[in-house]
């Protein structure tokens, strides 16, 4: 592979960092202060080497008129110590607001999300015993780009967008993080079957990256599949890499079925920023009744350990924890699990004397559960990416978008046959992606939205941006109304977009 744009190489901390280091702390909303003071109690019982710094974030601050939640003040406090430990936060009802996560990790460049999830048989009673896989999603590109559009009164489009780069440093992300914890295998999962350019990309990227881990199997699923088998038989998977959208629905319905929603953290990580929280939301109902679980904000506080070089806690507090719910002290969402499966022997605490029972712990293991060990984890953060903007790339035709609401795909074929001359020919046109014009079907649906394909006239010949704009102006003037265009592109001589049927 033609590596030439090196980004600087990070290495992750290989010593145990000793000094202390100073951390922003936002306490969220709903049952977020308590267990964020729970989380911080234990950590500092346990020796963490780190000093908070409170910030304020969430509904407040977007009543207050922030519309990401979040103030210039606390952004800068972020911007200076390059992390984040973050309880959940009510986002208020209505329009305006922003998401507060979607707004840190693209500013941030946090471009992986980390989510162990582990199940805890034969503790926590689960169908899914010996399920431990760490999903790792691509978090910053794909349809979460909020690139949408009205298009016609009668279509909307939301734009995917997947770079190279992104790619790249996703997947090798995931063959890093595979190596750094001791993990034997990568699945990546896509639609690539449908989404040949996009989702192929992603898989064609994780192929290229796989070659160069020969000691961790490599396998791919199509999502649909995968998704099912990973709600079926999560053991047989260990680091699983996907795009956004995929990576948010599975890792959610996997932390979904091993147990409380209560127990999974999640790490957002990028090469100088990371962001460390539960993947729960603030529970509102549940507030300041000293009832929640601490547990995934907890992990998310171990994984934070480990990011700054601070194993040796992280160990020693994710061990102390495992022990607690091995000695069967247990918060009500766990309490409740156990009941259904008709357990009668347990403690049930609150989310104060669940820290406590912790931090009486530390310094001792699980004997039931395997015990955790963190120490010498480092991994690379920062990742050489192909340059490709040098590549070539040729005017091959153009897809011209059309709102027309009165004709039939007959009427409206015949008479861009003749406005396409003399330098286009009509290739096709498609409605909703389905070729309704030559040879469509009278049956087919069509909405107020027309894809119109324009190739050259000649063979050989290569359309012009020239061109194009009389082209364009030779379809205003019939008083059809063009909503957008997509340039057809050579990449290197191959086709670079997709075909319609029959093409
Ligand atoms: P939620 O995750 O807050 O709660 C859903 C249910 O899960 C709760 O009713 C409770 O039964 C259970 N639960 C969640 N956390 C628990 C814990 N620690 N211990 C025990 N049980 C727990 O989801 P929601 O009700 O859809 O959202 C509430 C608010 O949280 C909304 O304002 C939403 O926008 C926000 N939210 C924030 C984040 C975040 O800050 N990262 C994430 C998701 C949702």
């Amino acid at each position: 592979m033609n590596q030439t744009q090196i980004t600087k190489e990070k290495e992750g901390m290989e010593q145990p960092q000793t000094q202390v280091q100073t951390i922003p702390v936002a306490r969220g909303d709903g049952i977020g202060p308590e267990i964020m003071d729970a989380c911080l109690y234990i950590l500092g019982e346990a020796g963490a080497r780190i000093e908070p710094v409170f910030v304020e974030i969430g509904e407040n601050v977007y009543k207050a008129g922030h519309s990401a939640g979040i103030t210039p003040e606390t952004w800068e406090i972020l911007r200076k110590h390059k992390i984040f430990y973050k309880a959940p936060i009510t986002t208020p009802q209505g329009g305006g607001y922003k998401s507060l996560n979607v707004t840190v990790r693209k500013a941030f460049g946090l471009f992986a999300n980390v989510r162990p999830v582990v199940s805890y048989a034969p503790v926590i009673p689960t169908k899914y015993p010996g399920m431990d896989v760490v999903v790792i999603r691509e978090n910053e590109e794909d349809l979460y780009a909020g690139i949408e559009h009205q298009q016609t009164p009668e279509v909307v489009q939301c734009l995917k967008l997947l770079s190279r780069p992104g790619c790249e440093r996703i997947v090798r992300f995931a063959f890093e993080y595979a190596r750094a914890y001791g993990r034997r295998k990568v699945t990546c999962m896509t639609k690539d079957n449908i989404m040949k350019l996009t989702d192929g990309l992603f898989h064609k990227v994780f192929d290229e990256i796989a070659q160069e881990y020969p000691d961790i199997e490599a396998e791919h699923w199509i999502i649909d599949i995968g998704t099912a088998k990973l709600a079926d038989t999560p053991e047989q998977f260990d680091v699983v890499v996907m795009p956004n959208l995929y990576g948010d629905i599975a890792s959610d319905m996997l932390a979904q079925i091993a147990g409380s929603v209560g127990l999974a953290p999640g790490a957002n990580i990028g090469e100088e920023y990371a962001m460390f929280e539960a993947i729960h939301g603030s529970a509102p109902r549940h507030a300041g009744k000293n009832k929640a679980n601490p547990s995934g904000l907890l992990l998310a506080g171990v994984m934070m350990l480990v990011h700054i070089g601070q194993g040796d806690v992280a160990e020693r507090v994710h061990n102390a924890w495992l022990k607690t719910l091995e000695d069967k002290i247990w918060t009500y969402d766990l309490v409740r699990k156990a009941r259904a499966a008709g357990i009668t022997e347990y403690r049930e605490v609150g989310t104060r004397e669940f820290a406590e029972a912790v931090v009486e712990r530390l310094g001792e293991e699980p004997e039931q559960l395997n015990p955790v060990r963190y120490a010498g984890k480092a991994m690379r953060l920062s990742f050489p990416t192909t340059d490709v903007r040098s590549q070539k790339m040729e005017l091959d035709g153009v897809d011209v978008f059309l709102r027309e609401g009165t004709k039939s795909a007959e009427e409206l074929g015949r008479l861009l046959e003749e406005l396409a001359g003399p330098e286009f020919q009509l290739v096709m046109i498609s409605n909703r992606g389905q070729k309704v014009y030559p040879g469509g079907l009278p049956e087919t649906f069509c909405t107020d939205h027309w894809r119109c394909r324009f190739r050259c006239q000649g063979a050989g010949e290569k359309p012009t941006h020239e061109a194009i704009r009389r082209l364009l102006e030779r379809i205003e003037g019939q008083g059809l109304e063009w909503i957008k265009l997509e340039n057809l592109y050579l990449l290197e001589g191959e086709r670079a977009y997709s075909l319609g049927q029959g093409e």
